[in-house]
């Protein structure tokens, strides 16, 4: 197949809140192509429901923000990283305002923070519980008819150019026209996103398949942090019973108020001071827990004793959505469970959001910039997406990028063969069910050794396959989940100990010869 060749200054890949907001920032210093793998609004983002954190409280104070924040982490976040977000926060956030996002407002138009697990204050800044439509259709709104950015839907990147160990572009396909693309830049910045994909059971949309992760490994630069998934504890059980995405009922309402109780309705036992509002860790593990000693299918989130007109107004999406499962939240205790839903890890970057590879960069949920440690805070995702776009953007403004010759390029011939030994859907449900079951909330080390012992088996025939018929899309996504789950068992070997998100039953407790990340820098293995 003939590759055909582009030029632009930068090269974002992602149109998540990550690359839709360092996209705009960038076409303030040159061209700009935004590539995107379906549509715009595909993406994570657009499901965020409870909020944003950030000081803007008179009794709040960055130091509370940076203390909740490491206490979550279990120790081991990078502080720099968390001063630096705690303190842009504010700035980011009203950034985004003045673009003509608009979060809620109580009556004297300051913001209307919600409350979230694991915060000592009201700091999230939220839109009802829409916040990730109401952002992602704003920043789009800016970024379509931006002069120097060119945003592209249905291409889908799949490798990176390297070039004396410099990223100087991408390779990607683009569905719309079924052509192959290089596109050469001064730099490549990834804001893919995540990985939920890669579980049974996740809150995350199809397109998060761990594709940036499993691009920037294959280049060679440094993967850290993957055994810490988080499992949000509150997801809708029979939105996943129908097999669908697991439709999340945001923290937030736990926040106002709601309890989480047993399939009896007895107050669930929670080993920790703040109960239902505890870290997402801490309630993912008691549930877990209590379904598998009491063979229970769901908990209960109880939110009747919130004034009904109230719940309604505040969380209209998840009254609906519960409504037409004939749950009515003012009324009836909501059946929840957990399921995947952020990862902490991912390509290691430093305070610039630069990878190990020089013009790499990495921001949003596909990096590990050291800002959650062993477990995300509550609303700390969209915070640190906005702070990294912008730690990038300052860095590449200060920096004399080069543009990179285009040379170096063969003509890709394909054998479109497409008699591969395995089903690719079939293929991709095992790999979930065996992560789900073998690398999830709770991990031994004979399931991490059985999980290994799959994917292994597995990851050559899969390469094989794609080396045969490069261009189906279902195996290049197949290709790269096989890669992120390998990450995520090898860090899972490597942490001998329970930290955090990681909790493993052959080592329940914490050790602190553990303390530090598991930091993969020879990708190839
Ligand atoms: C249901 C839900 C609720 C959440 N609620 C909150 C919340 O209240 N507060 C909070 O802080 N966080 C929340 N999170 C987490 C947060 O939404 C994400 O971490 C954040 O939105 C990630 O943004 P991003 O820009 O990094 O990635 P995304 O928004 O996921 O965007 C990734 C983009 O990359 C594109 N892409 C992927 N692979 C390729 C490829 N190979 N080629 C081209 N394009 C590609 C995708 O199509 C997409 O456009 C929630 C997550 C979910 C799923």
């Amino acid at each position: 197949m003939e590759i055909k060749v582009q030029i632009t200054d930068y090269l974002v890949v992602g149109s998540g809140i990550a690359g839709l907001s360092l996209a705009f920032k960038l076409s303030m210093l040159g061209e700009v192509m935004l590539l995107t793998k379906k549509e715009h609004s595909d993406c994570n983002t657009n499901y965020a429901q409870g909020g944003i954190a950030s000081v803007f409280s008179n009794t709040d104070s960055f130091d509370s923000h940076y203390a909740d924040t490491l206490k979550a982490g279990g120790g081991i976040n990078r502080p720099e990283v968390v001063d630096l977000a705690v303190k842009l926060g504010p700035k980011l956030i009203l950034e985004l305002t003045n673009s003509g996002i608009q979060f809620s407002k109580k009556t004297d138009g300051q913001f209307d923070l919600g409350k979230e697990g694991g915060h000592s204050f009201n700091r999230i800044v939220h839109a009802r519980d829409l916040t990730g439509q109401e952002i992602e259709s704003g920043l789009i709104n800016v970024i379509l008819n931006k002069d120097r950015l060119k945003t592209q839907e249905g291409c889908c990147v799949i490798d990176l150019l390297i070039r004396d160990r410099r990223c100087v572009g991408v390779v990607y396909y683009n569905e719309m026209n079924c052509n192959l693309f290089a596109c050469f830049a001064k730099a490549v910045i990834l804001a893919t996103g995540g990985i939920g994909q890669v579980y049974k059971y996740t809150t995350n949309p199809e397109i998060a398949t761990g594709d940036g992760i499993a691009i920037a490994s294959r280049a060679g630069a440094s993967i850290a942090s993957m055994e810490f998934v988080q499992f949000h504890p509150t997801a809708l059980y029979p939105s996943i019973i129908e097999g669908k995405r697991a439709f999340l009922v945001s923290e937030a309402v736990r926040g106002e108020g709601g309890i989480l109780k047993t399939a009896d309705g007895e107050i669930l036992k929670i080993n920790h001071p703040l109960g239902s509002l505890a870290p997402r860790d801490i309630v993912a593990r008691s549930i877990y827990f209590y379904l598998k000693e009491n063979q229970k299918k769901y908990v209960l989130l109880d939110a009747t004793s919130i004034d009904g007109e109230y719940l309604e107004k505040r969380f209209p999406q998840i009254y609906n959505k519960c409504l037409s499962y004939e749950i009515d939240i003012r009324k009836d205790p909501i059946p929840v469970v957990p399921a995947a839903h952020y990862i902490c890890g991912g390509i290691d970057i430093d305070m610039n959001g630069r990878s190990s590879i020089p013009s790499l960069y990495a921001i949003g949920e596909v990096a590990h910039s050291g800002l959650h440690g062993a477990n995300r805070l509550a609303s700390n995702s969209l915070l640190e997406a906005l702070v990294f776009a912008e730690q990038a953007y300052r860095h590449i403004e200060s920096s004399r990028l080069k543009t990179p010759e285009v040379t170096g390029l063969k003509a890709l011939f394909v054998n479109e063969d497409k008699n591969q030994l395995f089903d690719i859907q079939e293929l991709k449900e095992e790999l979930r069910e065996t992560m789900w079951k073998k690398v999830g909330i709770v991990r031994n080390n004979k399931g991490l050794d059985e999980a290994e012992t799959f994917i292994r088996k597995w990851t050559p025939v899969v390469g094989e396959a794609y080396d045969k018929t490069r261009f189906d899309l279902g195996l290049v996504e197949l290709r790269n989940l096989f890669e992120v789950a390998k990450f995520i068992v090898m860090c899972s070997r490597m942490r001998q100990e329970s930290r955090g998100l990681h909790f493993l039953e052959d080592h329940p407790e914490r050790d602190d010869n553990y303390h530090g990340y598991m930091i993969i820098e020879d990708t190839t293995i």
